[in-house]
């Protein structure tokens, strides 16, 4: 079996939708699992609605007819047969949604923000795969949560395998068309988690892991990893082939192309992956195996925003090791900030911080009564794989760089953005 995903930007609109069906006529239609993620910029449609229903805004009815608009929309460039039952089941899992608010007692908003952006996945799943059975695809509508378990931390659950795997061996039948979504999981008492933005890919590893799929396709807007994104970066070029340990370096710096924790379960079972081009499904894209030379061999810029660089140093000239170097880690582990970049010297200690779920306030309150701490929140950290003189030359070109640092293999700076 394949396993094929479709994120997002793929199926952003009508046509996107249509062209899903593009790729399978040219690639196959057979032995497939479809994952999808929410529909263009669903996800953070979503996430305002749980922002006005927490903060009792007027504007809530507004964000949810927004997303009921947008769908619908779709829908009606889709389906000629305005009674086709997909309506309805759209208009319901809309209204399952509206209840779900009704009905929660919640304050908590990582618990909240689960039970509503997963209606992204939902309904974006529930659109394709009645279009594709429209156009004669039969295929098997599979809810992820039946079978991706996981803990309960909302927002960036962490899955549990050997349940997935015994959920998925009974649920899968390897020979057919299943489409499911990405992103969402449930936890034991089966409220729905998700598994931390654009983790989509991420769905795509866990079912291709558990069914021993034969490769993992990731269809993008971009012909495959370039050696840069190209929103940011001039002349960016094509990587034709790169191994998971690249890959997975490229993610960790924050290459948005690929999902960080996307590659461990595909390189434990050494199922390749493939990133491709959804409008050029015939192209030969990336591929990501096992122990490959990175071709063609060029510097790999990479580009984290919105970061913050802490800086701690000890209040009576003590120096920063061992025990405070722990106990500022598990102050970080427990404020969910992951850590891009670290420099440490006998009396002072400074990271780059990814603050993604805004706990930074909270964790300087931990940190001011035994350090002294500076920070300067908003800056970018730049990182070059494989890089050369030149590439560094250009990179600092007009930057107002804050630290730097390198290693063999890798070169970093933090600048203000
Ligand atoms: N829809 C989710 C997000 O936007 C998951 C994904 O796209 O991978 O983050």
């Amino acid at each position: 079996m394949r396993v094929f995903k479709f994120g997002g930007a793929s199926v952003k609109d009508a046509r996107g939708v249509k062209n899903v069906i593009n790729v399978l006529q040219k690639v196959g239609n057979t032995n497939i699992l479809i994952v999808v993620s929410a529909m263009g910029k669903t996800t953070n449609a979503l996430e305002t609605i749980v922002d006005h229903y927490l903060n009792q805004s007027e504007e809530l009815k507004n964000s949810i007819d927004f997303i009921k608009k947008y769908h619908i929309e779709i829908l009606s460039n889709l389906f000629e047969n305005k009674q086709h039952p997909i309506f309805g089941k759209i208009n319901s899992l809309i209204h399952d949604m509206e209840t779900t608010l009704k009905r929660n007692k919640s304050t908590r908003y990582d618990y909240v923000y689960d039970q509503i952006v997963c209606y992204g996945e939902l309904i974006a799943t529930r659109i394709v795969s009645a279009y594709l059975a429209e156009v004669g695809y039969k295929n098997h509508w599979l809810d992820a949560r039946d079978v991706i378990k996981t803990n309960d931390i909302y927002r960036d659950a962490a899955v549990d395998w050997k349940i997935t795997q015994q959920k998925i061996d009974k649920a899968i039948d390897k020979n057919g068309l299943i489409v499911t979504q990405g992103f969402i999981a449930s936890d034991d008492n089966n409220f729905t988690t998700t598994l931390g933005r654009e983790g989509s890919d991420y769905t795509a590893g866990i079912f291709a892991y558990c069914t021993n799929a034969t490769s993992v396709t990731i269809w993008k807007d971009v012909p495959g990893v370039l050696n840069g994104d190209p929103r940011v970066f001039e002349n960016t070029k094509l990587l034709s082939q790169i191994s998971y340990e690249e890959a997975i370096e490229l993610a960790f710096y924050g290459a948005s192309v690929i999902h960080p924790k996307t590659l461990q379960p595909l390189q434990r079972k050494e199922i390749p992956l493939y990133v491709k081009s959804f409008l050029n499904p015939e192209n030969e894209g990336t591929s990501v195996k096992k122990g490959q030379r990175l071709v063609p061999q060029l510097p790999c810029y990479i580009v984290k925003k919105n970061q913050i660089l802490l800086s701690l140093a000890s209040l009576d000239f003590s120096f920063i090791v061992e025990d405070n170097i722990s106990e500022i880690f598990s102050l970080f582990h427990a404020y969910q900030l992951k850590v891009d970049l670290i420099q440490n010297s006998a009396i002072s200690f400074s990271v780059c911080l990814d603050d993604k779920f805004d706990r930074f306030a909270q964790l300087l309150k931990h940190l001011k009564p035994k350090f002294n701490v500076s920070y300067e929140k908003n800056v970018s950290l730049f990182t070059i794989r494989h890089f050369d003189k030149n590439s560094i030359l250009s990179l600092e070109q007009n930057q107002d760089i804050l630290l730097k640092q390198s290693t063999k293999e890798t070169y970093q700076m933090v600048v203000k953005q």
